[in-house]
């Protein structure tokens, strides 16, 4: 047992960097910035290129810095091993392009982050067949499997209506049918949920949103639970059937997906995101605090049509948040009154910022069919439960009276 498996989540973060024993003892893993690595003896380079030696060959597959962030959030999830990328949507695309074949089958939740539904659609161009269903339902997703399904794959809270997914009743029909299990888990950050409590196989993350948290650097990471037996798929590389199977996925990811494709997390990006990871419990209780209770004030206005928040009674998943999740998050939407204009109401918030991102620190917000969600059309929008007065909120760290007060009088 290493010193940090038996501290705390906050605690075995914060000194993730120190105990790993860096280099004139500082405090954070430094940002290296070498593209290259070299060796005394020539054949120790030769050695790690065959993945016999341990070492750094090339600042696209590893890098010093980003290897120290993989191994935080690694500890987060309470995983395996990570594998990271310059962004959430490029450790998505990189694992599905390192996994999958043509003649596979996946099957998505039907309520996803935009860009990885239109990424989903772009797969079926390569013969992928894809099933979009929907994940609030296990036996949903149990009448989409078919003989050649290989991943189920859905977000924990899903953008914008936060519908919450069973990821417990997927995760044992996933282990039962033997069928890779993704789990998204952006929304609620390992802080919030544990995907490897409910048989994820492979879990993303976009750091990008909390766990950096403060919307100054883009990233995603890909951390394997352990729980899947790579030895069972199909789809593993003759090349890749070396040494520890449960590592067989991942080496996978990191030859086929990250080193092929290049979607490469950056030694700068990377430091700020462990930086940003040091405080996200924090952050995120503060942040589910202040939601609940502008959700509570919103419920209440009358000229708010409709609220979808996990942590209001009056959602269809509130039992179940409750039951998986620590707190219900930081992810709200509000649908307006008909009588309101959803972008005089924006310009109405002085401290709400109208953006895309979200899990910053600032609360953030945008009206969702005019942006995010334009491009798929009205009709699927409408399927999706998206009106054109629907506003998603990012609920952030502010003094919550000034956030209730300022929702107050732009509402008027
Ligand atoms: C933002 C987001 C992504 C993509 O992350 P990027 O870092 O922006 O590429 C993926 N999934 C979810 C749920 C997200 O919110």
């Amino acid at each position: 047992m290493t010193k940090s498996d038996k501290q705390g989540f906050i605690t075995a973060n914060l000194h993730a960097d120190r105990n790993a024993k860096p280099e004139h003892g500082v405090l954070h893993k430094p940002v290296h910035t070498s593209v290259a690595f070299s060796y005394d003896d020539a054949r120790d380079l030769a050695a790690v290129f065959q993945g016999k030696k341990s070492g750094f060959n090339y600042g696209r597959q590893q890098n010093p810095t980003v290897n120290a962030l993989q191994d935080r959030v690694t500890q987060m999830e309470g995983g395996i091993a990570s594998t990271a990328f310059a962004t959430g949507m490029a450790a998505i695309g990189s694992t599905l392009f390192a996994l999958l074949k043509q003649g596979d089958h996946i099957i998505s939740s039907a309520f996803l982050f935009g860009n990885t539904n239109s990424l989903f659609n772009s797969f079926k161009k390569f013969g992928v067949e894809v099933s979009f269903v929907d994940t609030t339902s296990a036996e949903a997703v149990a009448a989409a499997i078919q003989p050649n399904t290989r991943l189920v794959f859905t977000e924990t809270i899903a953008n914008p209506v936060t519908q919450v997914a069973d990821l417990k009743g997927i995760g044992e029909l996933c282990s039962k049918h033997n069928i890779i299990y993704i789990v998204d888990n952006t929304m609620t950050s390992p802080w919030l949920f544990k995907p490897v409590t409910v048989g994820a196989s492979l879990i993303v993350n976009s750091l990008t949103k909390f766990i950096g948290g403060h919307g100054n650097a883009l990233g995603g990471m890909l951390t394997d639970t352990g729980l899947y037996d790579w030895q069972t798929y199909p789809g593993i590389d003759d090349t890749y059937k070396k040494g520890d199977p449960t590592l067989w996925g991942t080496t996978q990811i990191r030859k086929k997906g990250l080193r092929d494709f290049g979607a490469t997390l950056g030694p700068e990006a990377a430091h700020h995101l462990a930086v940003g990871s040091e405080t996200l419990p924090l952050r995120i209780e503060r942040a589910t605090d202040n939601a609940l209770k502008l959700a509570q004030f919103c419920e209440r206005h009358p000229r708010i049509n409709k609220v979808f928040y996990p942590g209001l009674p009056s959602h269809p998943q509130h039992e179940r948040t409750n039951e998986l999740f620590r707190k219900p998050g930081a992810l709200m939407s509000i649908e307006l009154d008909d009588s309101i204009d959803c972008f005089d109401f924006l310009n109405k918030l002085s401290c709400v910022v109208a953006s895309s991102n979200l899990g910053d620190v600032r609360t953030l917000a945008i009206p969702v069919a005019h942006t995010i969600f334009y491009e798929m059309g009205a009709e699927r929008r409408a399927s999706m439960g998206i009106s054109d007065n629907l506003i998603r909120l990012s609920v952030g760290i502010e003094d919550i009276d000034d956030l209730i007060q300022n929702f107050d009088e732009a509402l008027r």
